[in-house]
């Protein structure tokens, strides 16, 4: 199979292609027609299947031509460590670009204000840790209500750092009715909360 039979754009394609990723991975070909399609998603994946190019091309895909007025977050993904939130927005943001987003990256232990300022600028992706959107949210830098595309990505890890609280606080915060998707390498008791309470009908994935 091929990225065009999944259905990716051809924006989208050209930037892989230059990047060295021309064949799925086995992820990306079980929930990229699915997640194109709107449809919510459960993949049990850990780092190096693929999974952050599963669910961001496909994030990225359906916010790409869509606006928000006044500027706000489209689209979210959530992950419990600053460095993989870094790895994240990298992975995104070649693609990104080329459709013309931005990704904003929320983190604690970085400064709020130039957070702030990208958030104002307009980002409509938000690569964030549980912790420091919280803080932004509270202090009405980051408005959530118009989230279409929520992301949980190593849910297990956020489960197990203690951010389950403010993981749900944040899902409560989106409109109802929104595509989610969420990764996880293990889908345990805490995890399987997640998956009952936000996810609809999901795609079932794993590798
Ligand atoms: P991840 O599991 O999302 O952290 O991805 C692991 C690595 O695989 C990253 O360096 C990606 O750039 C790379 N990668 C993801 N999908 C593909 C693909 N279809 N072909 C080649 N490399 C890929």
């Amino acid at each position: 199979g091929s990225f065009a039979e999944l259905g990716l754009p051809a924006a989208l394609m050209e930037v892989l292609a230059g990047l060295g990723v021309e064949k799925p991975f086995p992820i990306q070909a079980a929930t990229l027609p699915s997640a194109l399609a709107g449809r919510d998603v459960l993949g049990r994946a850990r780092t190096g299947s693929g999974k952050t190019l599963a669910f961001g091309l496909a994030l990225l895909a359906r916010t790409a031509g869509r606006r928000a007025e006044p500027k706000r977050p489209l689209a979210l993904v959530l992950v419990p460590t600053r460095e993989l939130a870094q790895q994240v927005s990298e992975a995104l943001d070649p693609c990104a670009k080329a459709l013309g987003l931005r990704v904003a990256t929320v983190v604690g232990g970085l400064g709020i204000t130039r957070q702030a300022a990208s958030l104002r600028a307009g980002a409509e992706v938000v690569v964030a840790t549980p912790g420091r959107l919280a803080d932004l949210v509270a202090r009405r830098d980051c408005h959530l209500d118009q989230v279409r595309i929520a992301v949980l990505d190593e849910a297990d890890q956020m489960c197990d750092l203690g951010f389950l609280p403010q993981v749900t606080e944040t899902l409560d915060r989106m409109p109802a009715g929104g595509q989610r998707m969420l990764f996880s390498a293990t889908l345990d008791r805490n995890v399987d909360q997640l998956v009952g309470q936000y996810l609809s009908e999901p795609v079932f994935a794993s590798v």
